[in-house]
């Protein structure tokens, strides 16, 4: 998006709206208790009767963040009944409210603008052409660190079922040097984009720290730590975009490892690799892009031999599978993705009934629904 200086003012200060907004909810939430989305609405009334400013604002637009808090409420119970130790919601600080959203009502695309209710005709380029007889059903806004504004665009459209030729199925097994290693032998290595910037950040951090509390340079030099971290983001998005479209342009079915990864990142050591690689938004991506995409269990995929199945342990700065049963000699990682590869297929394909008993027993309780976002809660009331 590209809003004016007036436009610009406005969509902060609906955001400002639905920040004040959630932290009333919010201090209403953890004084009474659990509020369905109605009393959360009603309470919303009542808010617009004293505080008239708020008419100013699209009225579903406010009633969204009902919708984000009733999404949370229920997160924090699903953790408190997965055992996790919770507290109350916490309010939103300025610097961590960044979206809205215009659910339904009061937008409008056409002729390279974006028409939002109460904020105006804003300039926008269209990354994507929205499909024909499509019906655009939300608009999220959101403002980057940098100050940039986006408009993200969901659409319904009438889905048909894929259908899945097995022929065309692949494994993926990831990783910190070789981000991506399949079962067809073709390998990606990692571009680790913040790990190459971190002497530059170190740099600019330096300056800011000799610059002067609140001064005008300050400002200024953090505003840049921002920009340089926006552009490692990208260019990571952009590598994960571009290999995750190959793989789902390429193949059917893909089935990947279930990644540990909270306990991955526990090892300090490799920890900031780990995040830096992304393979959580890596996974993301192929299960929207792909017509099929599993995530299958870890275990023993890496020291399992891939054509014998006989058990073959290895430390981790093993590089090479070397199999003495059978004499197969293959790159770890290689090793790994044939693994998943035949996991996956053992649980859907056409191998499943020719499979030694062991991976047979692979059941399909392995097979993870991956938990959606708090914000996902938005989109579930179509
Ligand atoms: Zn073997």
């Amino acid at each position: 998006m590209y809003p004016n200086s007036e436009q610009s003012k406005k969509l902060h200060d609906t955001l400002n709206a639905c920040r004040w907004v959630y932290n009333q909810m919010v201090e209403k939430t953890n004084k009474e208790g659990f509020q369905t989305r109605n009393d959360l609405n009603y309470f919303l009334t009542e808010l617009k009767e004293s505080e008239k400013w708020l008419y100013l604002h699209h009225s579903k637009m406010l009633q969204m963040v009902s919708t984000q808090i009733d999404g949370a409420q229920k997160a924090l119970i699903q953790l408190r009944k997965n055992g996790h130790k919770t507290g109350n919601l916490k309010f939103a600080r300025f610097s961590e409210y960044n979206t809205f959203v215009y659910n339904q009502s009061g937008f409008e695309i056409k002729d390279g603008f974006l028409h939002l209710s109460k904020i105006g005709k804003t300039r926008i380029t269209l990354h994507r052409q929205i499909p024909e007889n499509s019906e655009i059903k939300q608009i999220t806004i959101s403002k980057s660190k940098s100050g940039k504004w986006h408009a993200c665009v969901s659409c319904m459209i009438d889905a048909i079922l894929p259908k899945i030729d097995f022929a065309k199925s692949v494994g993926i097994d990831v990783g910190i040097t070789n981000f991506a290693y399949d079962s067809d032998g073709f390998v990606t290595p990692n571009p680790l984009n913040l790990q190459k910037m971190l002497k530059p950040l170190a740099r600019i951090q330096r300056k800011i720290s000799r610059r002067q509390n609140g001064s005008n340079n300050r400002k200024k030099a953090v505003r840049f730590y921002q920009i340089v971290h926006e552009r490692i983001r990208n260019k990571r998005r952009d590598f994960l975009h571009k290999l995750s479209t190959q793989y789902a342009s390429k193949y059917d079915a893909v089935f990947v490892e279930k990644l540990q990864r909270m306990n991955m990142v526990k090892n300090h050591r490799v920890a900031q690799k780990i995040l830096d690689s992304g393979w959580g938004i890596f996974t993301n991506m192929l299960d929207y892009k792909c017509k099929m995409m599993v995530e299958v269990s870890a275990r023993n995929t890496t020291i399992n031999c891939s054509r014998c199945c006989s058990m073959v342990p290895k430390s981790l700065a093993v590089r090479t599978h070397r199999c003495d049963k059978c004499g197969l000699v293959l790159d770890r990682d290689h090793n790994a993705a044939i693994n998943i590869l035949k996991k996956g297929l053992g649980i859907f394909g056409p191998l499943s009934l020719s499979l030694p008993q062991e991976l047979r027993e692979v059941k399909p309780v392995e097979i993870s629904t991956r938990s959606r976002k708090q914000e996902a809660a938005c989109f579930s009331e179509w």
